[in-house]
């Protein structure tokens, strides 16, 4: 059972710190027993979808800051990617599938967020850059059991 903890980080919008705040947070986020190794994986993806979107999108000249708060409240784990950057003019067009304003790449960024978070809230002022809020909490909240399920 997860006690009440939290941790805030900040970092460059540098692609090199994807994969740290990803990690980052999946350990952090593993003091909730009950969260399965596909439910940390899917913590991972969600984070990586963030910050990837930061070092992609927030920033005119690449490398401006990206801050995140994690926290747990009992068996919920809530986290904030936040970043000072453009920001987004149209908020529930950019969370479409398949919304993007880059030609290469896919727009499901959002929509995997979506996907595997219990809760997602996007908040943005264009020139005040982004805020995503998640939060997730096991299917099998308040069961210690790491086997194999059935
Ligand atoms: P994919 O995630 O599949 O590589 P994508 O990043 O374009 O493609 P989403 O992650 O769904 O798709 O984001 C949709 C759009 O929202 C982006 O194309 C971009 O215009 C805007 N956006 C997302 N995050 C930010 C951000 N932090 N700052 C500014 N714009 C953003
Ligand atoms: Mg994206």
């Amino acid at each position: 059972m997860g006690a009440t903890n939290h941790v805030t980080f900040e970092f460059p919008a540098i692609a090199q710190n994807v994969e740290f705040a990803r990690v980052a947070v999946a350990c952090f986020a593993s003091q909730i027993d009950s969260f399965t190794v596909e439910e940390i994986d899917d913590i991972k993806l969600i984070v990586s979808e963030a910050v990837s979107n930061v070092v992609l999108h927030g920033y005119d000249n690449p490398g401006g800051p990206v801050r995140i708060r994690a926290s747990i409240d009992g068996e919920v784990l809530t986290v904030t990617v936040e970043d000072s950057g453009r920001g987004i003019a149209d908020v529930e067009q950019a969370r479409r599938p398949a919304f993007t304003t880059s030609p290469d790449r896919m727009g499901m960024g959002f929509t995997i967020m979506e996907a595997l978070s219990d809760t997602l809230d996007v908040w943005s002022r264009p020139g005040a850059g982004v805020r995503v809020t998640m939060t997730k909490a096991p299917r099998m909240a308040g069961s210690e059991e790491h086997g194999p399920r059935s």
